[in-house]
């Protein structure tokens, strides 16, 4: 899509430019009202875009709108660490200092700033959520650590740390088998290759572990045993006096890692260890003293889904916090944008890197999709702290699928996002002391961590599957996803020919019409992709046909998540009560759907959803867009209100540049 974009511009665009203000011209002679100005060609070309009109932005109405009741707490982490520069991270530092300095910034966060992210876990998870984001704006692994700590702890019920899986979870092979002479339970790790690696806070500073463990009862069949399948428990891994590692277990230091030094990575071994029958966590499942078994649900993957979704907060923590690295980033590659100048016409003052077209198509629908993030990341909080208080059925299976697509969307977006600043900042970028290495290094793990993207974005198509199954096999819909309920049909009607032709700018900024096209694409995309997996089933199995599907399955995943992330937006827009700020707020909601609709242009035109000459009108309103978002960059950055120190706004002290950084950005 990128080279199709390429391949539009320059001279073909300027003969059309010229040929349709001919045209206007004598359109106009003849039938002045025929012709809307928003049919014509908008992008204006000149360096200088101050001469365009610019749009009021009400700065303080914007952030309030956007961060909302939260603001406080974050200022309050925020000043506490800029008051405090024996806990800033040094650009320089050892894995080992800097896993000491992560504990003390963690115990001073907790004793000194009163800031007690443990409390508001279960109690209020988008205050914990707001607290996580601006910590780990300080330091990424001091919010990682701080996830570790506290969320997993209060999750897992009592436990320091959390010791889990790969991505097949189903199938970790760490026993736990109950002893019913001793009422204990004795935990194994059966071999090398079962071996759990990673584990936070394992390596140095950890005394508990949560450990997934497949529950062995013994029976009287000739089998011997039955596996009840996974459950969690409580084991104490180090002395709470000595903090020795205690008998039978084993621990590795994972060592320096590519990023988030500050957090100790460690892997575990136990060697027949045995541990109390009430270390068992039993909400889900339970082990009587004669080692009779107990639970509410019926089948083994029941209380699997069960007991793994207790951990969905993890998911719904890192999308969060992804949008907080992407706010950083495109925080700095903007302002610095705005104050670099290089070039410029003959004899006339250099322009502003921002001015250029190809730097406004790098950043522009970066801030836009930005701002598109952080809303789509603030439902996902609420409604999971909504499914926190009421444990409703349905609600927690919406919370598991739309944490899984936005974890594995947002941090994808974000690690490519990273190398983008980094590159539009040119050499200063480089310098570690601006943030973009320590950022793409800490962040990209996120990739992995609590879900690999790519399994966690199969999660989301079978999901969206099973339902597209109940609809049209005759269940009934209990769908998470309206809009497959109410239009899945006539998104799956041919497009219509008179509508494929509109090319207005009224149409083209409609919510309708951007909605519509993002859902129709991911209709069709289920469609499609439900066919494809029945006809290979036959001859390949469900497994085989499943692969031969992937890549289409992980695009329907995507394009689900970005009408979903769209229809929040949308929400956002309409929701905003100053007009100022709801203007531009819909100037970036405009510009997130319409580059993405461009993006994809080709699977629109192929099924000619839009007629060659609408997709024109997509591409030129889409620059003239980020045009005029542009001009408004500073205070859609400003927004966000990250502090100085966060943001590393002096940036541009190192620039030759930086006598005119006050002019410019209005610092
Ligand atoms: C720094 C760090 C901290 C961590 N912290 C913790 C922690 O505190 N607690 C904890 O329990 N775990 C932790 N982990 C472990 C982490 O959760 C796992 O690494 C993660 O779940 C991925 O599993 P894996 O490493 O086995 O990768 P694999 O599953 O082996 O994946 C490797 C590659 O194969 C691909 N792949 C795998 N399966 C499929 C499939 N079905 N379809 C298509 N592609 C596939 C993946 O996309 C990926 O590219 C941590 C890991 C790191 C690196």
């Amino acid at each position: 899509m990128e080279s199709q974009r390429g391949n539009l511009m320059a001279e073909e665009e300027f003969s059309e430019l010229a040929a349709a203000r001919r045209i206007q011209r004598l359109t106009s002679h003849i039938s002045p009202a025929v012709t809307a100005p928003s049919q014509l060609p908008l992008v204006q070309t000149e360096a200088c875009s101050s001469r365009l009109k610019k749009l009021e932005v009400n700065g303080e109405a914007l952030s309030l709108h956007m961060r909302g009741k939260h603001m406080d707490v974050q200022e309050k982490v925020f000043e506490f660490f800029n008051s405090r520069p024996d806990l800033q991270t040094p650009i320089e530092i050892s894995t080992d200092e800097h896993r000491e300095l992560c504990m003390r910034q963690l115990l001073a966060l907790v004793r000194e700033a009163g800031v007690r992210p443990f409390r508001y876990v279960a109690d209020d998870p988008e205050k914990y959520f707001a607290i996580s984001e601006a910590v780990g704006s300080v330091d990424m692994s001091l919010g990682i650590k701080m996830g570790v700590q506290f969320r997993l702890y209060k999750n897992s019920f009592e436990v320091l740390i959390n010791i889990g899986f790969g991505s097949n979870v189903q199938g970790l092979q760490t026993t736990a088998t109950f002893d019913p002479m001793k009422d204990e339970f004795v935990i194994d790790t059966p071999h090398d290759g079962a071996i759990k690696w990673w584990i936070g806070n394992a390596a140095v500073h950890g005394k508990f572990a949560t450990v997934f463990a497949r529950l062995i009862l013994p029976t009287h069949d000739s089998k011997g045993v039955s596996d009840m399948g996974v459950h969690a428990f409580i084991v104490p891994i180090r002395d709470m006096k000595t903090h020795q590692t205690l008998p039978g277990v084993e621990i590795q230091d994972c060592g320096h890692k590519v990023g988030l030094n500050g957090v100790d990575n460690g892997a575990l071994r136990f060697r027949s260890v045995r541990i109390p029958r009430d270390n068992l966590l039993n909400r889900f499942g339970d082990v009587s003293r004669d080692g009779k078994y107990t639970s509410s649900l019926p089948t083994i993957n029941k209380r699997f889904a069960a007991t793994l979704g207790e951990l969905v907060g993890g998911r719904v923590g890192l999308a969060y916090a992804s949008v907080g690295v992407l706010k950083i980033s495109a925080t700095i590659a903007i302002r610095y944008s705005l104050l670099r100048q290089q070039f410029g016409p003959p004899r006339q003052p250099e322009v502003s890197i921002l001015d250029y077209q190809s730097h406004q198509h790098k950043l522009m629908p970066m801030l836009a999709s930005t701002y598109a993030y952080h809303f789509a990341t603030v439902h996902l909080v609420k409604k999971y702290s909504e499914m926190k208080k009421t444990h409703d059925e349905q609600l927690v299976a919406d919370v598991h699928a739309l944490s899984a697509g936005l974890k594995s969307y947002v941090t994808s977006y974000t690690a490519k996002a990273l190398s983008v600043c980094r590159e539009a900042c040119g050499g200063h970028g480089y310098a570690a002391v601006n943030r973009f290495g320590s950022l793409r290094n800490d962040h990209d793990i996120f990739q992995t961590f609590e879900g690999d993207n790519t399994v966690l974005l199969q999660q989301v198509a079978g999901d969206l599957l099973k339902q597209y199954k109940e609809k049209f096999e005759g269940g009934t819909l209990t769908v998470t996803w309206s809009y497959l309920r109410e239009s899945m049909n006539s998104y799956l009607a041919q497009p219509n020919p008179v509508t494929a032709r509109w090319e207005g700018e009224d149409h083209l900024r409609d919510p309708k019409f951007q909605l519509d096209a993002f859902r129709y694409r991911t209709s069709r995309l289920l469609q499609s992709v439900a066919m494809r997996l029945k006809k290979h089933s036959k001859t390949l199995g469900t497994f085989g046909a499943w692969n031969r599907c992937l890549n289409h399955l992980l695009t329907l995943a995507e394009s689900h998540i970005e009408s979903v992330i769209l229809a929040k937006f949308i929400d956002a827009v309409q929701s905003c009560p100053d007009p100022s700020a709801r203007a531009a707020l819909k100037l970036v909601c405009d510009l997130y759907a319409l580059d993405r609709i461009w993006k994809d242009i080709g699977t629109y035109r192929n099924v000619d959803y839009v007629a060659p000459n609408k997709a024109k009108a997509i591409h030129k309103l889409t620059e003239y867009l980020s045009f005029q978002v542009r001009n408004v960059a500073k205070e859609l950055v400003d927004a966000f209100e990250l502090p100085d120190h966060v943001t590393r706004a002096p940036i541009a002290m190192q620039s030759d540049a930086y006598a005119q950084y006050t002019q410019v950005v209005g610092f």
